[in-house]
């Protein structure tokens, strides 16, 4: 019999990853789903940065590369922090990842002692709860709900701070909720940590550009008392529809880089070198270039919030960035449907994968029991077929 560790036997398996997969099977035996589950542009990544790609192969960009990244490309992301979030990052601030899930993790590993807890406001993307574990940490999940747009307020964050609290992790916009905070609310969370000066905050942004207010992005790293105490977490994945490319990064304070890319070092050798070349560009060119896809993702967040209004049982946020919706469908709990009971959030996404033939995500691989993900990185006759069956299947 093999003798997994603890470790990996404790570990929850990526739902929207097992959702997937799931997906395939049930298209292998012939039935027609559509996947609204996965969290990855529709897009195929932009000729000008295949072209670099290209050009670096035939450069040879062969051999491994810096462990924490080409000069020039982290040259290129202290650039884009400045043009884009204007905070001011030096070289050894830098230390670019195999996608921002490796950062993040290299930040857990790095940073969390056995027993150390990390705020987590609740929804949160699927794997903040298992990295943090995975290095020991005790997530602390702090439970946002539509009224406060799924944001943690400042007195959630005071009372959920402790003598071990290590960190806070959220990310803006969100994944799963689509929720920004503003300036005023980031400004609002920092104050609490004012009279915690020990607590680190992780400040997801992959998703920064794909942001449908005329605001702007907030970065926790842009107030002066933050900066020294804030890992600003970004990568190409969402923005340049590039997930299998396998960049990100982080900009963090130096003492965090370094140990980063020690960890690194010993773990992945650094990122792949055409990726990497391929992202100079990328980060090179004014973010208006994918403006194209960020527009096409504000049309799909209004139909689907359009077509969503419609079905009886759901109750809808707006979300202002990312490409998913999250309604709160917890007025089926207790019914039955075609024959199912629904008794929470994972029960009515298996209800609906079975009977509208669409494939969502249970809230619970969120942090949140009250709620499903739908991703619009889908075609807009996709997304009108996929509510027209859901609608079909709960009516
Ligand atoms: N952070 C959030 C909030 C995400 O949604 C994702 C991907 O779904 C990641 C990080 C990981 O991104 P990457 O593909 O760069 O590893």
């Amino acid at each position: 019999m093999t003798r997994l560790s603890d470790r990996v036997l404790n570990m929850a398996t990526s739902a929207t990853l097992a959702m997937a997969a799931k997906t395939r099977e049930l298209r292998a035996e012939g039935k027609d789903i559509i996947g609204l589950s996965l969290g990855e542009p529709d897009f195929n990544t932009p000729d000008y940065i295949k072209e670099a790609a290209i050009q670096a192969i035939h450069d040879n960009y062969n051999s491994y590369t810096p462990v924490d990244g080409y000069v020039e490309l982290k040259e290129a992301i202290i650039t884009k922090f400045k043009r884009d979030n204007n905070l001011h990052y030096t070289l050894p601030q830098i230390v670019v990842s195999t996608g921002a899930k490796q950062a993040l993790y290299n930040v857990a590993q790095v940073l969390i002692n056995p027993g150390d807890e990390v705020i987590l406001p609740c929804p949160y993307w699927v794997s903040y709860a298992d990295i943090v574990k995975l290095a020991g940490g005790i997530p602390v999940e702090v439970q946002t709900s539509i009224a406060t747009d799924f944001k943690m307020t400042p007195q959630q964050l005071e009372a959920a701070i402790t003598p071990n609290t290590k960190m806070i992790w959220y990310s803006s916009p969100c994944n799963p909720s689509g929720s920004l905070y503003s300036k005023e609310e980031l400004r609002a969370l920092a104050d609490v940590l004012k009279h915690h000066p020990d607590i680190y905050v992780v400040s997801d942004e992959i998703y920064e550009h794909i942001n449908f207010t005329e605001n702007g992005h907030a970065s926790m790293a842009q107030f002066p008392d933050m900066f020294n105490r804030t890992i600003t977490v970004n990568g190409v994945s969402k923005a340049f529809a590039m997930t299998g490319w396998r960049i990100g990064y982080i900009g963090a304070p130096e003492s965090i880089a370094r140990a980063c890319n020690k960890l690194q070092g010993q773990v992945t050798s650094g990122a792949n070198s055409i990726a990497q070349r391929a992202v100079i560009t990328a980060l090179n060119e004014p973010p208006s270039r994918v403006k194209f896809m960020i527009d096409e993702f504000h049309i799909r967040r209004d139909l689907v919030l359009t077509l969503l209004d419609d079905v009886p049982g759901f109750v809808n946020n707006t979300p202002e960035g990312a490409f998913y919706v999250f309604p709160n469908i917890s007025a089926f709990f207790g019914k039955t449907l075609k024959g199912t009971t629904i008794n929470n959030a994972t029960d009515f996404s298996l209800f609906l994968l079975e009977h509208a033939l669409v494939a969502t995500v249970t809230g619970d691989a969120f942090g949140d029991p009250n709620c499903i993900r739908l991703s619009y990185a889908a075609s807009q006759a996709q997304i009108t077929e996929a509510i027209k069956r859901i609608k079909a299947a709960v009516s």
